[in-house]
């Protein structure tokens, strides 16, 4: 596999995977380097919107919605339901196979358009000769060459020393949403 493109992406969210692909549609070489890890530490791009954003979080207002609709509306339609009952374990578990279609659904586009993936963290290394080299944390032997780099990572915010102690008690609605324990209260 050759390691010299025309454009380098760093990062695979909605920002980078779109670039990625949009750029490889005009004809350039291209890769894109992504590190986000599913919960078997495989590849799950996509990003804050496709893994713990705007894809889960709608899918589980689509199932709370149905919820509503069958307690609150279905009676005034004349349709009657006993003992309605929710199993929240099964809904997370609906939300995490609609994250995976997402996900392997950008893997299918990077294959459909000649974007190249690669799976770890992208750091750069230097600028040399007009060109820039970028190691990917995963296959640290043979860094990336790219004429043109995307940087595309998001915006995790930086905590301020200061404020360190108090992240365990208001942490970002990213990590809260994706969190074992928070998981495990709701179900
Ligand atoms: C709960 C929630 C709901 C949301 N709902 C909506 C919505 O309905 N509509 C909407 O428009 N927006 C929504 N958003 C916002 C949306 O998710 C973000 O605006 C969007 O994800 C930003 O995209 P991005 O590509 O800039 O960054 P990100 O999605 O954060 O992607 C950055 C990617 O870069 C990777 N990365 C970072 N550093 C490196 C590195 N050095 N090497 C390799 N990879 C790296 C990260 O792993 C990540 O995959 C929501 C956000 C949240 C938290």
């Amino acid at each position: 596999m050759s390691n010299q493109f025309d454009v380098v992406v760093i990062g695979g969210g909605p920002g980078g995977y779109i670039a990625a692909i949009r750029a490889a549609q005009l004809g350039f070489n291209v890769a894109c380097i992504d590190e986000w890890k599913n919960a078997k530490g495989g590849p799950a791009p996509g990003g804050t919107c496709t893994n713990v954003g705007c894809i889960p979080s709608k899918a589980l207002l689509q199932s709370s919605e149905h919820f509503e609709h069958a307690g609150h509306s279905f009676a005034d339609h004349g349709i009657g339901l006993k003992d309605l009952s929710i199993d929240v374990a099964k809904m997370l578990a609906r939300k995490d196979t609609v994250v995976k279609q997402n996900n392997d659904g950008i893997l299918y586009l990077f294959k459909k358009n000649k974007v190249t993936f690669f799976h770890g963290r992208g750091s750069f290394v230097k600028a040399e000769g007009g060109a820039y080299e970028i190691a990917v944390a995963a296959r640290p032997s043979r860094p990336l060459t790219a004429k043109q780099v995307i940087v595309a990572t998001g915006s995790g915010a930086g905590a301020c020393p200061a404020r360190r102690s108090m992240r365990s008690r208001s942490s970002a609605t990213t990590a809260r949403c994706a969190s074992r324990p928070c998981r495990r209260r709701w179900a």
